[in-house]
């Protein structure tokens, strides 16, 4: 950590704002989009550019081998070596090349639950807390899908604003194997503007290039399309790109933001605002507090808990390929999921997690995620296992572990120390799958031997589900933000972004972020009004 400075350093002042929100993504995005119609005046503070719409937008060379939307940033693990996170700073954060996979948290995830490695803690709020909100966010975020066929899911008060997007063939047949076999499979929350009853209206053109890449025709509902955009012609928003926020300062007292410390082409700037909110994602929002150390908060900003930046989380996942003789030639492949293994079994006493589809192989993409795939089917090339391969997203708990957590050097850097939990579940998970793919009819057909696949574990650098870095909770003592997502220690800040989870559960984090923030949207409307 960078050395405390003195409270109430707050230099030369350039505006003062009602709001100022820190990062454009899921959790700031949708923030601003829900306040803006307040009529305050909003500041938001985004350190990255607009993402540029190009070709290279749909190509997996410069998206997956040379990494050209992922930032330079270095950060260090937990033994101080360096490596390349992938984070992306652009309007609408992460957003913008996520999968737009659009699930809720299941009721059971906002208890207590035990795991092999431990127990994943309660949230402050329950589902039932949290539903009109996920209503609301499925909603803005335009998410299709079918309420009711996901065995782990909560109930509803709102169906899902858009019908699920439909099988293609080779998914169908999957699914009507697992069907067939006892199992419910169910079609997949997804946040893309597709009008199947329409398709030359459509805005969305149901492409191969979604998940991992960011959309050339502006159709997958991320935060900068859906919240940001939207929002530029309103006279009370000021969207301010390139300006990176290095560090906040507080009164005398260390009770009130009194200075955004924002770094814009070079130079030093000072923003203030009634309320200021961060939402840099857990990672760069702990990294703000924990380089905002000032001689009331000599351990970082907020941080008398001693929790900020701790209890890191970015889900136990593995990318698993199964392959079959037979093509796959689906094009949008993110349909199907699978929950029965979410909760534990007869045959298993913990909960393994959630299994979805993902983006289609190809083989560039693959080049750039796995060299190795073409020794391990010598006789094919990378463009054979591309064609005939199924693609799964398999996600299980980790569990937010006080020493998996995100500090920073005296030059502020990020140093990130995590070790993996739940590996137990995570192996059995991947068990399940390969037993039930042999319902499917795919493992007669599987290349070289029966049972053969590729399996990708994903590495410290692979944090696009952080989260958990500050805590919400009652307790000032073991948490960072009360249940308004307010800092229990600042009058005036709040955070909204994945920092808040307490757990991750083993769903896709984003609606989640976003349904949040539209929850202490209200909030703040209320308090500002
Ligand atoms: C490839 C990929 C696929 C994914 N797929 C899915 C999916 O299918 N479903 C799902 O639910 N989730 C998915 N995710 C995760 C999802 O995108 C994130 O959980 C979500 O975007 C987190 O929201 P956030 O607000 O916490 O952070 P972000 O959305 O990342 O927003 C943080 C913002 O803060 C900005 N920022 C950072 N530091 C500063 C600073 N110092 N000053 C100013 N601005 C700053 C960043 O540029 C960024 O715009 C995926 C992520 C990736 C990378
Ligand atoms: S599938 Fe639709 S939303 Fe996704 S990248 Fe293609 S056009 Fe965009």
């Amino acid at each position: 950590m960078p050395p405390a400075r003195p409270a109430g350093d707050s230099g030369t002042v350039t505006e003062h704002y009602d709001v100022i929100i820190i990062g454009s993504g899921a959790g700031g995005g949708t923030l601003a989009h829900t306040l803006a119609d307040s009529g305050k005046s909003i500041l938001l503070l985004e350190r990255g550019d607009f993402l540029a719409r190009e070709m290279d937008n749909w190509d997996p060379r410069p998206v997956f081998v040379d990494g050209k939307y992922i930032s330079k940033d270095t950060w260090y693990d937990g033994e101080g070596k360096p490596f390349q996170p992938q984070v992306h700073y652009f309007v609408g954060g992460a957003t913008k090349l996520y999968g737009a996979a659009l699930y809720r948290l299941r009721p059971a995830d906002f208890g207590e639950i035990k795991h092999v490695d431990g127990i994943s803690p309660a949230w402050p709020l329950s589902y039932d807390d949290f539903e009109p909100w996920y209503s609301k966010a499925e909603h803005l975020y335009q998410v299709h899908g079918n309420g009711g066929e996901d065995p782990a899911e909560g109930h509803r008060s709102q169906p899902y604003p858009s019908p699920a997007v439909s099988h293609e063939p080779r998914i169908q047949q999957i699914h009507d194997g697992l069907a067939k076999g006892g199992y419910h499979p169910f079609h997949a929350p997804c946040g893309i503007m597709l009008n199947e009853a329409d398709r030359p209206r459509s805005t969305c053109i149901r492409c191969t290039w979604c998940d991992g890449y960011p959309c050339l025709v502006h159709a997958k509902s991320d935060a900068d399309v859906i919240a940001v955009r939207p929002l530029l012609d309103r006279p009370n928003v000021t969207l301010m790109t390139g300006a990176e926020v290095t560090s906040l300062e507080t009164d005398d007292s260390g009770r009130s933001i009194t200075g955004v410390v924002v770094s814009r082409d070079g130079e030093r700037e000072v923003y203030t605002g009634d309320i200021v909110v961060v939402s840099a994602g857990a990672a760069n929002s702990a990294k703000i507090l924990l380089n905002s150390a000032n001689d009331k908060h000599p351990a970082g900003l907020a941080n008398g808990s001693d929790q900020v930046g701790r209890n890191y989380m970015f889900h136990n996942c593995k990318a698993v390929v199964a392959l079959a003789k037979e093509p796959n030639d689906t094009v949008f492949q993110k349909t199907l999921g699978i929950n029965d293994f979410y909760f534990p079994t007869k045959d298993y006493a913990y909960p393994m997690g959630n299994i979805q589809m993902i983006g289609k192989s190809n083989a560039e993409a693959m080049r750039g995620e796995k060299p190795k795939a073409t020794m391990i089917s010598p006789e094919w090339t990378l463009s054979d296992v591309a064609r005939h391969a199924v693609d799964f997203w398999l996600t299980t708990e980790d569990l937010p572990k006080p020493e998996n957590r995100v500090t920073t050097d005296a030059d502020g850097n990020v140093h990130l120390a995590y070790e993996m939990t739940n590996d137990d579940e995570a192996f059995r998970l991947y068990g399940e799958l390969r037993k039930i793919l042999n319902h499917t009819g795919m493992a007669e057909h599987h290349v070289l031997r029966k049972n053969f696949y590729m399996d990708m574990d994903i590495p410290v650098a692979g944090c696009a589900h952080q989260a958990g870095t500050c805590r919400f909770g009652a307790d000032p003592a073991t948490s960072v933000l009360d249940t308004n997502c307010k800092a229990h220690e600042v009058d005036n800040l709040y955070v909204v972004d994945t920092s808040f989870f307490p757990s991750i559960g083993a769903v896709n984090p984003a609606l989640t972020a976003m349904a949040n923030a539209l929850r202490v949207g209200e909030h703040l409307r209320e308090r500002l009004a």
